[in-house]
């Protein structure tokens, strides 16, 4: 099925025949430069609007949008065609704008805890909507005067378990929105070959990785896909990533009381990040509640003591404001109302 964002130009060419050549590039500007749904394109008769609102339908229908931070956070659940549903976050900074996209619905990488691992993988997400995500959140921002200028692959799924569509879509941001790829951010869990491709391919996206764990023992545990990509060949691959690409690396580690805050821990990791040419970032974060995993995040003091022996470490560390957590659209907590498996066993 066509879809609104998930139509090439040429599809759209296709469905344009009987028009004027130069309506494709008015519909595909009002599509993407001017964010504009088919009914508000003025340049555009009256009944070539009405036909576009048939023919180039929403891919993503809205079941809910919660507000919170002050109208600052705003999250947004969706419906998508064959019923199973997504959330995408935007986020509202003084200096920027985030939207937060979701790759698949669900995931299938079981990290215990994270919600969306907690629900399972029900399916991926296409190109369009993906895109779409970032086009509705960016009409929702422009509602409110704010311009969506960066984009983070940290929603719901694992976006080098669905690389192409993911691709598409850095490439339909960049090139159409108009995002520079430098405001891109794609987060993954560790997929070694998907690392490696991504830093093969023309654009040069920022690359962080869900560390959460410094050596094998913990990883193995915490992050269940590091018992096929391991630690030292995932950071081969982050090696390899930084120096194709030039980019920024950033690990993202939600501190666990007890489990990853220890000063064992901060040893291990600023060795790591101190082994890149370019020292790699770390985002810390406590980890946020989620109804299948009963350790709670470290308190804030922790969070505070780690960053700093980090910090005296020579490493590079920042603590991450948490935003959304009352509505349930922080890190890790995105599972769209689907039912949590309290036990993981079988
Ligand atoms: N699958 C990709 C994209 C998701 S990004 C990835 O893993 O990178 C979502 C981020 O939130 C990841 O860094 C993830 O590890 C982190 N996260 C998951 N559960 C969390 C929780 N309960 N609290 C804080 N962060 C969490």
């Amino acid at each position: 099925m066509i879809t609104r964002y998930g139509a090439s130009r040429d599809e759209l060419q296709n469905l344009l025949l009987n028009e004027p050549r130069y309506r494709v590039d008015q519909v595909w500007k009002g599509l993407y430069t001017e964010l504009n749904a088919p009914e508000d394109m003025t340049a555009l008769p009256k009944a070539l609007r009405a036909q576009l609102v048939d023919i180039l339908p929403n891919s993503l229908t809205l079941v809910e949008e919660v507000i919170s931070d002050d109208d600052t956070t705003i999250k947004f659940l969706w419906q998508l065609d064959g019923g199973s549903r997504i959330e995408t976050v935007l986020m509202i900074y003084p200096d920027r704008a985030t939207v937060c996209v979701s790759t698949q619905a669900g995931c299938a990488m079981a990290c215990g805890f994270c919600a969306t691992g907690q629900a399972g993988f029900t399916r991926h997400l296409t190109t369009g909507e993906i895109v779409e995500q970032v086009v509705r959140a960016s009409q929702r921002a422009k509602a409110m005067d704010r311009r969506v200028s960066n984009v983070v692959y940290m929603g719901m799924g694992e976006p080098l378990a669905n690389e192409e569509p993911v691709w598409e879509s850095i490439v339909r941001l960049h090139e159409d929105v108009g995002l520079s790829a430098r405001h891109l951010t794609v987060s993954t869990v560790g997929i070694i070959p998907g690392i490696n491709r991504l830093a093969s391919r023309p654009l040069p996206v920022n690359l962080a990785v869900s560390l959460h764990a410094a050596n094998d023992n913990l990883r193995d545990a915490l992050v269940p896909i590091n018992r096929r990509y391991p630690i030292k060949a995932l950071m081969e691959a982050c090696n390899g990533f930084l120096e194709s690409k030039n980019r920024r690396l950033t690990f993202e580690w939600a501190l666990i009381d007890g489990v990853n805050d220890r000063p064992s821990d901060a040893i291990e990791l600023a060795q790591i990040c101190r082994s890149f040419r370019v020292p790699a970032h770390v985002n810390l974060i406590p980890l946020n509640p989620t109804p299948g995993y009963e350790v709670r995040g470290s308190s804030r003091n922790q969070v505070q003591a780690f960053c700093d022996q980090l910090v005296g470490m020579g490493a590079n560390a920042t603590i991450r404001r948490n935003r959304g957590t009352d509505i349930a659209a922080a890190c890790g907590q995105l599972a769209a109302g689907q039912p949590v498996q309290i036990s993981r066993s079988k």
